[in-house]
């Protein structure tokens, strides 16, 4: 169970009122049963039920059974798309271990309405289910040429590039160190000027997934989990 309480041995540690009724209703949890909570900076802790209120169930932290550590630092940065399919991006996300994803929008972005409490829900259930300690932030949706104006410095950008031309990601393999960022296009792809202008930024590295064009959400996946094999862990 993901919490935002602190966590520290006989600390008591409060779930949300939807959490509680899970815990009791769905995981039928009674006073004196263990189970395995985690917040994002204190590591994972083995939680005994302390008490079962009319609102809510009050637990207590017994003892840390994982310290915390996190994953690469990868970002996934994603055009929003149709929001079945960034709901899908984030959920993939969250179990391949990107650490923020971030929503651009692009001159072609065709960007349903996009609801950030739902995609927060999605990447803490995934990082739940997947055993990871930390809970990928996602950010509010950001113009393509904001972002690039401020980028970070240090951090590296693998450019997934559909067009033709860009090598295949284990070119990645000799990159060396450093934060790295994942950008994938929109439904229409990147417009030339947006394309023109990634390419020539100092910190991208364009690369193709292969010879077919693939969905958003597909490229997300093979994206993320090439760049695992190239660069990351
Ligand atoms: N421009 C494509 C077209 O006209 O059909 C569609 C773009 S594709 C649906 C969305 C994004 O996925 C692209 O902008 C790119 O970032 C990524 N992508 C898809 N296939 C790819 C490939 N074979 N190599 C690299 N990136 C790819």
């Amino acid at each position: 169970l993901h919490v935002t309480s602190p966590l520290a041995v006989a600390a008591p540690v409060a779930p949300t009122l939807d959490q509680s009724r899970y815990l009791t209703q769905v995981m039928r949890l009674k006073a004196g049963d263990d189970l395995l909570v985690f917040n994002g900076r204190d590591g994972e802790w083995r939680c005994t039920v302390a008490e079962v209120l009319k609102k809510g169930v009050i637990l207590r932290a017994e003892e840390q059974v994982r310290p915390q550590t996190f994953g690469p630092d990868l970002e996934l940065i994603v055009a929003v798309v149709k929001k079945a399919r960034v709901e899908t991006i984030v959920e993939k996300a969250a179990e391949l271990g990107a650490r923020r994803l971030r929503l651009v929008l692009t001159k072609r972005t065709n960007a349903d309405r996009i609801r950030l409490d739902r995609l927060d829900a999605i990447a803490e259930e995934a990082a739940e289910q997947t055993g990871r300690m930390d809970v990928p932030a996602v950010d509010d949706p950001i113009k393509l040429d904001a972002l690039l104006d401020g980028w970070e410095t240090g951090r590296r950008l693998m450019f997934c590039d559909e067009t033709g031309g860009a090598p295949a990601v284990s070119s990645l393999h000799d990159a060396g160190e450093g934060p790295w960022s994942i950008l994938i296009g929109p439904e229409g792809g990147f417009s030339p000027e947006e394309g023109k202008r990634l390419r020539s930024l100092p910190f991208t590295t364009a690369v193709s997934l292969g010879p077919r064009i693939l969905r958003a959400d597909t490229a997300a996946i093979a994206a993320m989990t090439l760049w695992q094999a190239a660069v990351g862990d």
